[in-house]
């Protein structure tokens, strides 16, 4: 039997009624950029996540950028970033010309550690920019508490976490701004590119509005150097459909994740930690194992498809080496990207899946 890494055709079989009549319904509008469906997708979501707007983009990096600079952040700024990440959330703060700084996680839940940020604190320093990674709420209280004092503006990655709760409440305003990604992949996922900003701040949310479409409010009238950078209504018109199935896919995700939990509590592999007070959406399901490659080359020969999230840390990639940090900068990270291993977890495993999982690594990582 093989196990694929994530099944993302059987999430189109399972809604394709739904989704071709979306589909059909936004061509025949014969609105085919911004219009209805952008602007309803952009309602259900802002509400699903408990925030007051949702602005539609292109992607999430985009997600990210605009709101950054949405913030003013730019040259000569810094902003305090995860040293374990997906390397989008360094990037973004690279479009707007500042420099991310990287601050350590915790070595349990693998997010940021909100202990260490103070540290990495400057003059220079506009925002905290932390990532609800693996689809695990980072600790929020603790980080708004020191934007608070320091004057700072907190943006949240939410890329790999629709849905997650931190202390009972959806992420979506936490922080002054959440950016999310639809890349087909993420537990909300659209059938292409697609991102979007979620805030309680209506300034925030106008001038990201604006930055999305070439500056510009009224047609030819552009106030500032803008991006296009829209989301798309076909995607729109999709994501309307998998949103209502939002927290059903996620629920199944949950018993997944719950299966591996109690099953590998006694293998050689290290589970993931979750706090009392996160409600994790298990984007991923990650262990960590010392001979990493070897277990992902046996579940390999076992039909097993899994994924490294990430083999290369963000300050180690050439993208970075303008930063000078060398091996050894920052050693947690690094250990994390050196031995985890993303097993598959997905809205549309079965059962059956799940028991040649769990069976394979129990072989595998047999002493
Ligand atoms: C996927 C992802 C992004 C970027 O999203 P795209 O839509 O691919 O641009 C940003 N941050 C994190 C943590 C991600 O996982």
């Amino acid at each position: 039997m093989n196990t694929p890494f994530l099944d993302l055709g059987a999430a189109y079989r399972e809604l394709q009624p739904e989704i071709d009549a979306a589909v059909v319904r936004s061509l025949a509008s014969g609105c085919h950029i911004g219009g209805p469906e952008v602007e309803a997708f952009e309602g259900e979501f802002a509400s699903y996540c408990g925030a007051t707007y949702a602005v539609g983009v292109a992607n999430g990096l985009d997600a990210l950028h605009l709101a950054l600079r949405a913030m003013d952040v730019g040259p000569g700024d810094e902003v305090i970033v995860p040293s374990n990440t997906y390397i989008a959330t360094w990037l973004a703060v690279s479009q707007c010309g500042a420099t991310p700084v990287p601050v350590e996680p915790d070595a349990r839940t693998y997010n940021i550690d909100p202990a260490r940020i103070e540290a990495a604190i400057t003059p220079a320093t506009r925002v905290i920019l932390p990532v609800h990674l693996y689809g695990q709420p980072a600790d929020m209280d603790p980080i708004l508490a020191i934007a608070r004092k320091h004057a700072l503006k907190v943006l949240e990655d939410g890329a790999q976490a629709h849905g997650a709760r931190y202390k009972g409440q959806r992420l979506g305003a936490h922080g002054d701004a959440v950016a999310w990604s639809f890349y087909p992949g993420k537990n909300l996922g659209a059938m292409g590119d697609g991102g979007a900003v979620t805030t309680n701040n209506a300034q925030l949310a106008d001038r990201i509005r604006v930055l999305r479409n070439y500056g510009s409010r009224v047609k030819y009238v552009n106030e500032v150097q803008g991006y296009n950078s829209r989301l798309d209504p076909l995607q729109a018109a999709i994501l309307r459909v998998k949103l209502a199935h939002l927290d059903e896919w996620n629920g199944h995700r949950k018993v997944f994740a719950h299966e591996y939990l109690s099953a590998l509590s006694a293998c050689l592999v290290v589970l993931p930690h979750a706090p009392e007070w996160a409600d994790p959406v298990w984007h991923l399901f990650v262990v960590r194992h010392k001979q990493r490659d070897q277990l992902q080359e046996k579940l390999s020969e076992a039909g097993i498809g899994t994924l490294i999230h990430y083999p290369t840390p963000p300050h180690l990639q050439g993208a970075y080496a303008e930063l000078g940090y060398g091996v050894g900068a920052f050693p947690i990270a690094e250990k994390i990207h050196q031995e985890v291993i993303s097993l598959p977890i997905g809205p549309h495993m079965d059962m059956r899946q799940l028991a040649s999982v769990i069976s394979a690594v129990k072989h595998a990582t047999r002493v």
